[in-house]
């Protein structure tokens, strides 16, 4: 089974008008384009991707399974709040997979700045739409370790969901990279060590050897490695050495990091780098493909990054 722990499905209405003119800027400027092109051809393809666009591209890419999620960017005083409520953008995510029951899981976005409103919410969204967990972008303006997230936190044990947050730096203004760096999450599992987290990205290229470091000490944190599609294309030697020392490093406690770290796309947002077929076909190949670099790695450590690891993660019955 191939599990996608990181995807997204996205609607207009889930981020301000200054939030996409930010997204055109990027767009502009990585594709040459002009914006009027980025406004009338890239933006429209953004808008639609809803669920079954996301199915669609499972299908092609053979992937059984994704955990999509909206992001909450709405208290970054820079874009602001989207036309939709915070409720309403994640009851519509809700609403979209509950169309793909078997293939379709959901986070519940929001950033933690929203205190009570975000604790109501992430108990609503895990018993009433059977949301799977919490999804943060810290990059918003805020350290995940601040007290007083702290009975958010104890929501998430009750219910029994993890907190994934993003663990890479960004290019997207005005978004910040400090935010997403991944020690303030070792506060959270040094804190509370029954919640599980899932550190998005894995690091990206920045923290990596940090989120390792971390998860070697901290039995509670996972990974998973959407993002690493620019590494896999641009260096792969690079990224297959730095897979294979992960697999290899041994935890003091828990269960060894390789068993913790998990398969992910982030469709569609990296699909100009690698589409999410190749990305799956890239990741199957690495037994043949690190030969090259003499690598070695074993059929069912693919496997369990592919699809095992998240099945222990997100409780599903193989
Ligand atoms: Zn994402």
């Amino acid at each position: 089974m191939i599990i996608s722990t990181h995807g997204h499905i996205i609607h207009k209405n889930c981020s301000s008008d200054k939030c996409y003119e930010y997204y055109a800027n990027l767009f502009s400027k990585a594709m040459n384009l002009t914006k009027e092109v980025v406004y009338e051809k890239v933006l429209p393809l953004v808008y639609a991707c809803n669920a079954e666009a996301h199915v669609q591209a499972m299908e092609e890419a053979r992937i059984d399974k994704s955990l999509i999620m909206a992001v909450d960017w709405g208290m970054n005083s820079d874009v602001g709040e989207a036309k939709w409520t915070i409720e309403e953008i994640n009851e519509w995510v809700a609403k979209e997979a509950a169309q793909y029951p078997d293939k379709l899981y959901t986070l519940c976005a929001v950033d933690p700045r929203r205190g009570e409103k975000a604790v109501k919410l992430v108990e609503k969204a895990v018993t009433k739409w059977s949301m799977k967990g919490v999804k943060f972008h810290p990059t918003a303006g805020y350290y995940p370790d601040d007290p007083a997230f702290f009975p958010l936190y104890e929501k998430c044990i009750e219910l029994d969901v993890p907190v994934c947050s993003h663990t890479a730096t960004l290019i997207t203004a005005p978004f910040m990279s400090k935010y997403a760096d991944p020690i303030y999450l070792d506060t959270l599992a040094a804190k509370f060590p029954d919640l599980k987290i899932l550190l998005i990205h894995f690091g990206s290229l920045s923290y990596t050897m940090k989120c390792v470091e971390i998860m070697v000490s901290r039995p509670n944190i996972y990974a998973e490695i959407s993002g690493y599609q620019a590494q896999a294309l641009i260096m792969p030697d690079n990224f297959l050495k730095t897979l294979r020392y992960v697999f290899d490093t041994p935890a003091f406690l828990g269960p060894a990091v390789k068993d913790r770290l998990m398969f992910g796309t982030d469709w569609p947002y990296l699909e100009s780098f690698m589409d999410q077929k190749n990305w799956v076909e890239w990741i199957k190949n690495i037994p043949e493909s690190a030969k090259e670099f003499g690598l070695k790695f074993k059929q069912r450590e693919i496997k369990n990054l592919l699809g095992k690891n998240a099945e222990k993660f997100l409780n599903f019955k193989s």
